[in-house]
């Protein structure tokens, strides 16, 4: 276990960036690393997609209640669906010395970021338009009307990644994930996140230097 908490990541991107790729691939190269956090959402799940695995699926009633009963960090609409990231976990996770990983849109990016302004937001882009519109197709999921949606969605959302920490492209997997580990890892290096570690070596010293 880590001598301090661990550090929450938000990873944003647009609809079709690959952002689910990245994250498995980078719990399936690092699983000792990190926890990833699920979502509830209202969003119905798409064919491959398991209860408790990629999101908890909830009715609109029971995400009020959620909301209601302070069980959400934060939570947001997108397209048209509730999206939420449950409290209890994320809170276990990092007072473990986890680092945890959020995978969610804008909207609850910057509500994180202004409650607990150690976040890192992270943004992962595709390398050009054309190509994000071809990873929507190709997922062959949703209906043109949804992808139009979408990527509507990722016009608006390009006008708030000025507030993000990072930007990531997703052109090859490896590189992108490489790349999100060490900016993940470089970051407990940073002095403000070792204080405990530097008070008690100060306590080690001063016993050392009366003995
Ligand atoms: P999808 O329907 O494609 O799974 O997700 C749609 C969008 O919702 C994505 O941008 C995803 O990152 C975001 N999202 C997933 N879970 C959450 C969450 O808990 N909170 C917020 N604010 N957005 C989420």
């Amino acid at each position: 276990m880590r001598e301090s908490r661990g550090i929450l990541t938000v990873v944003s991107g647009f609809s079709g960036a690959g952002k689910g790729t990245i994250m498995n691939e980078l719990l399936r190269c690092y699983p000792d690393c990190y926890a990833l956090s699920i979502s509830a959402t209202t969003r119905k799940p798409r064919p491959y997609e398991r209860e408790g695995v990629e999101y908890f699926f909830k009715t609109e009633e029971e995400f009020c209640r959620m909301i209601a009963d302070g069980e959400l960090i934060e939570y947001a609409q997108y397209v048209g669906n509730y999206y939420g990231t449950p409290r209890d976990y994320v809170e276990r996770q990092l007072e473990a010395g986890v680092d945890v990983i959020l995978e969610i849109e804008i909207q609850g990016a910057l509500k994180i970021k202004r409650d607990r302004p150690d976040t890192i937001l992270l943004f992962i882009t595709p390398p050009t338009a054309a190509e994000l519109g071809r990873r929507l197709a190709g997922r062959g999921t949703e209906s043109a009307e949804v992808i139009r949606s979408r990527l509507m969605r990722a016009l608006s959302e390009a006008e708030g990644v000025d507030a993000y920490d990072y930007l990531v492209v997703n052109d090859v997997v490896e590189d992108c994930v490489r790349k999100v580990h060490s900016i993940i890892q470089n970051e407990h290096s940073r002095m403000h996140r070792n204080l405990s570690m530097i008070e008690r070596l100060q306590r080690e010293l001063e016993e050392f230097v009366q003995e």
